[in-house]
């Protein structure tokens, strides 16, 4: 069993990532991450620095250098999945609960607006 501690809004790049990223470090990490969590996995449900974060370059000092944009979109998905700060929830039930709250819902154009990657995610959903 092991534990990943994940931005709320990761919840919905990990679905939609096709290799693309801030740099070579981080889509390697983002892949190695991707790769590692399975069924048996649990995740920390946060809104500050994860293990997405940790291969990116836009982390200073432990903080991401767009905390204001990206804590905002983790919190719309804290509320529209129902997920409180810190909580541990088995990643299946994680995944499961974005999937049906925001991208089957379709607010994933909605949640994601400011994001310069929704190009991708929302390729084929909104
Ligand atoms: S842009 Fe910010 S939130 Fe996204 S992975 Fe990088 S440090 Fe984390």
């Amino acid at each position: 069993m092991s534990n990943y501690k994940l931005r709320a809004h990761h919840g919905l790049c990990i679905q939609f990532f096709e290799g693309k990223g801030y740099s070579d470090s981080f889509t390697s990490n983002m892949s190695n991450v991707i790769n590692n969590i399975n069924n048996d996995s649990y995740i920390q449900v946060v809104t500050n620095k994860d293990v997405i974060c940790n291969g990116c370059p836009n982390l200073e000092n432990d903080v991401c250098n767009s905390q204001h944009k990206v804590g905002e979109i983790d919190k719309k998905v804290l509320t529209l999945c129902g997920f409180k700060e810190n909580e541990i929830i088995k990643a299946k039930d994680f995944f499961q609960r974005v999937n049906e709250k925001i991208i089957k819902a379709n607010k994933l154009k909605e949640v994601c607006k400011n994001c310069e990657w929704l190009y991708i995610c929302g390729k084929n959903k909104v």
